[in-house]
């Protein structure tokens, strides 16, 4: 190990020789590497959370709940003492969520555990009684002879698979978000889908669904998985088992919520920016505490590690706190229109919306010329258990739109694996936040932000998307 690691500080000091580097560079990454030591010992992103999550608790988009977040915001960066401290307006669209109640009426009578997805509209007062009919995938339910599906209720029944890096989610989350769509085309009078979840506990899993203009609007919701297990063992039994559903959600008018910015005003490279953000949003079955207090609490921690050094970074460090991401991304589509103007100034962004597991990798999206000096650039944060990875990252999903103009991203890569477990649950809540991995996230935001504000590394131009 001490070879390896005196073999790569010749080399690093043969390359700093030979780029005429500053000498300051070393000790950069000696202020990095203190930052991530006092990032290791400091309680503070968990003393953040635990004040979002116990005294906000839940904050859907737009609701009163919401306000109360962005007023929390505010004061809490106030009491941090960062230089710059402002809130952008974001109009959000409203919406509420009711009652959700289904249970079969035949041949086995017995209540299920549903809740509604995010937009969905409500059933009648009466409810729907239909026939359930069954696919594997939203794939199978677009393949499917719409004789079989009109005036039934179509159950999409994708399992979502465990995975460090979320992947199943990305498998099935599709399912979610058009399954009421593809549904109505061929008729359907509702759809169920199986929770998009990894857990087995009775709680159903919410999530954002949308409606096509061209296409009827049905009532859509998620069955927990242990409920979507019993209509599989009734569907062995019984080709035909009737399902009665009464929803009550209701979208009211939009509201105004807003973008809360914080910043660490840099020295030398004032006007250059190094973005990370989280959001300030959540669900409202959960108190948000993973999804995402613990993001607002881990980008606010670092900022503030890197507020307190005797000398303050070359570039300006800026902490957004993004608005409705839950409900479709508004506050990151609305952070990319209003700072269009200085978008070419964002020097890289990045978003922790991932949980509150161990950061493992860490990816990058910069031009392809300037990856190698950046993973080196960056190396210090192997120190902390965290490993290179690829030049593919889409930032988060409130900065996912940054490549497309130009500015270069970083996904600082969670481990996820019960993420899925808990994620738009009521059991989203505080104690699923181990304060250790929660404190080697600040740890390395905090060197990350860092380096990146001392970089001298040109990261741009990005190659085109591939996607
Ligand atoms: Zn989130």
């Amino acid at each position: 190990m001490h070879f390896l690691k005196i073999a790569i500080s010749i080399a690093a000091i043969n390359i700093l020789t030979a780029c005429q580097t500053p000498p300051e560079s070393g000790q950069d990454e000696q202020v990095a590497a203190n930052l991530m030591q006092q990032a290791k010992d400091s309680t503070l992103a968990f003393e953040i959370v635990e004040s979002l999550t116990v005294e906000v608790g839940p904050r859907m988009a737009g609701s009163p709940e919401d306000v109360k977040a962005v007023n929390w915001a505010m004061d809490k960066l106030q009491q941090l003492g960062f230089n710059r401290i402002y809130k952008e307006p974001v109009q959000v669209p409203v919406w509420h969520r009711g009652e959700a109640k289904a249970q079969v009426i035949s041949p086995y009578p017995q209540n299920l555990v549903i809740t509604a997805l995010g937009g969905s509209v409500a059933t009648p007062t009466q409810g729907i009684t239909a026939e359930i009919v069954r696919f594997d995938s939203l794939a199978q339910l677009k393949q499917a002879n719409p004789d079989l599906i009109s005036n039934k209720i179509v159950f999409i029944d994708h399992a979502t698979e465990k995975s460090i890096d979320g992947h199943g989610y990305g498998e099935t989350v599709a399912g979610r978000s058009k399954g009421a769509i593809e549904a109505a085309k061929k008729g359907a009078v509702a759809v169920l889908i199986r929770s998009i979840g990894t857990d087995h506990d009775r709680m159903a899993h919410t999530g954002m669904m949308r409606y096509s203009d061209n296409v009827e609007k049905i009532p859509a919701a998620a069955l927990s998985i242990p409920d979507a297990n019993q209509l599989n063992l009734m569907l062995k039994r019984s080709p035909s088992i009737n399902v009665k559903l009464e929803m009550s959600p209701s979208t009211l008018s939009d509201a105004t919520s807003y973008n809360v910015i914080a910043e660490v005003t840099g020295s030398s490279l004032a006007d250059e920016i190094v973005l990370i953000g989280a959001h300030l949003d959540s669900w409202d079955q959960g108190t948000g505490a993973i999804d995402d207090g613990a993001g607002v609490a881990i980008v606010t921690a670092a900022a503030k590690l890197i507020l307190d050094l005797p000398q303050p970074p070359k570039r300006t460090i800026r902490v957004v706190l993004y608005a409705a991401e839950e409900i479709g991304l508004v506050g990151g589509k609305a952070y990319a229109k209003a700072h269009q103007h200085e978008l070419a100034k964002h020097y890289i962004a990045a978003e922790s919306d991932f949980g509150a597991g161990k950061i493992y990798q860490i990816d990058v999206n910069v031009a392809e010329v300037a990856f190698k000096p950046t993973q080196q650039w960056l190396s210090p944060m192997t120190e902390n258990n965290i490993v290179l990875g690829n030049n593919q990252a889409n930032g988060g999903p409130d900065v996912s739109m940054l490549p497309k103009q130009g500015v270069p991203v970083a996904s600082l890569r969670q481990d996820g694996t019960d993420y899925f477990d808990y994620h738009h649950t009521p059991n989203d809540t505080l104690d699923k936040i181990a304060p250790k991995a929660l404190a080697q996230n600040v740890a390395a935001y905090a060197q990350f932000a860092y380096l990146m504000a001392q970089s001298e590394i040109n990261l741009r131009p990005i190659q085109p998307e591939t996607k």
